[in-house]
């Protein structure tokens, strides 16, 4: 039997050596081998645990802030509700259920959802069963309609290109072979477009990452809501310019290195905030302040959702509500590695939570 390691080996024999984003595209994505196409990626059991499976809070919380940004700008109907990356379907499936009483909010909604992999489609049908789901590979093929959209811990797990300066020009990090193993080298020296401001803020031997597909999305959903109004709420691991190897592999829950057994464990690389509120700018958009989740969570009235939630709990149920809350919002945990961003429209205020 073929593995993914067999097929990237041979790719690179025939073709000699691929960027970090070729190789992680394969890893995440492969139709057949692909991370996101076979495993479980998350809870408990998975290799990860994400926010909203932490605690239902999230989802409610997210659910009630594009809720009220909806309300503000008129309750308009029709209107796109979108998430991007939506894992198990867990954070819709609250948000949906938190905004159930908000008049008209539902009525007006047509739920959307970007997804690449089939496995995880099959599983948010389930959770969201009894609502009218449509699923799209793209941003570009939302409705030309107001949008209101999440996406958490999506652009993490977009592929990112590597490179080192040198002189005014960089090396990019490349997967190569040695001795029959995938191993990581330099491509020659080239000037890059894309990383012309960054010439200003490295020296040599720096790194510095590039998503690639990161901009186009951010810009596209930018546009859609510039010109037909709504908002995005973005929730990732990574701040305002990203500077050195984020670069990261997890597999039940413990680091491993990236290139042994491709496909077999998540593969992330922290989000630069910069390049999305620049791009969004660019299209019409005004962005929020990138702002720690716990404080986001917080202003949102985590503590408040969590003391009513607590008046039913005892004995073990209370201790994961407690350690729940305290892992999405103390600045040692998750509060402050993850990062809250807010696109309107130029004239709209940025979502609840957002707003100082
Ligand atoms: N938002 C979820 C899952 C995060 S994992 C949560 O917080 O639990 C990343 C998600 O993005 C998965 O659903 C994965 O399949 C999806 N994904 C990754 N790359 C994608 C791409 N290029 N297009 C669409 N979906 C993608």
């Amino acid at each position: 039997m073929t593995t993914l390691q067999d097929q990237l080996i041979a790719r690179i024999t025939a073709e000699g050596p691929i960027s970090l984003a070729d190789y992680m595209a394969e890893c995440l994505l492969h139709p057949e081998y692909g991370y996101y196409t076979t495993a479980t990626p998350f809870g408990a059991q998975g290799d990860f645990t994400t926010a909203p499976e932490i605690s239902q809070m999230f989802g409610e919380l997210i659910g009630l802030s594009l809720a009220q940004c909806w309300l503000d700008q008129g309750a308009p109907a029709p209107f796109t509700l979108a998430e991007l990356g939506p894992g198990r379907g867990t954070l819709m499936a609250d948000l949906l259920r938190a905004t159930r009483g908000v008049p008209g909010f539902h009525a007006a909604l047509q739920l959307h959802l970007v997804e690449a992999s089939a496995n995880l489609q099959k599983q948010q049908a389930e959770a969201l069963a009894g609502y009218d789901v449509t699923w799209v590979d793209s941003v570009d093929e939302l409705p030309r309609q107001p949008l209101f959209l999440v996406a958490n811990e999506f652009f993490d797990a977009l592929p990112i290109r590597q490179f080192v300066r040198d002189g005014e020009g960089w090396r990019e990090k490349r997967l190569g072979l040695a001795e029959g193993a995938l191993c990581f080298g330099l491509g020659p020296e080239a000037p890059q477009p894309a990383l012309e401001h960054r010439l200003l803020d490295t020296k040599d031997d720096d790194l510095v990452e590039l998503s690639p597909a990161a901009a186009p999305i951010s810009a596209s959903l930018a546009q859609c809501i510039a010109r037909h109004g709504g908002a995005a709420l973005i929730i990732d691991y990574g701040d305002w310019r990203s500077l050195g190897d984020t670069l990261q592999a997890l597999k039940s829950h413990e680091p491993v290195d990236p290139l042994t057994s491709p496909g077999s464990a998540d593969l992330t690389a922290h989000v630069d905030f910069e390049v999305l509120c620049s791009v969004a700018k660019g299209a019409g958009c005004a962005h929020s302040k990138v702002t720690p989740q716990g404080v986001f969570l917080e202003r949102l009235g985590i503590t408040d959702r969590a003391r009513t939630l607590a008046a039913g709990l005892d004995g073990e149920a209370l201790e994961n509500l407690i350690a729940a809350h305290r892992r999405l919002t103390h600045p040692e945990e998750m509060g402050n590695l993850f990062k809250v961003l807010g696109l309107t429209p130029s004239t709209i205020a940025p979502p609840p939570g957002l707003n100082e």
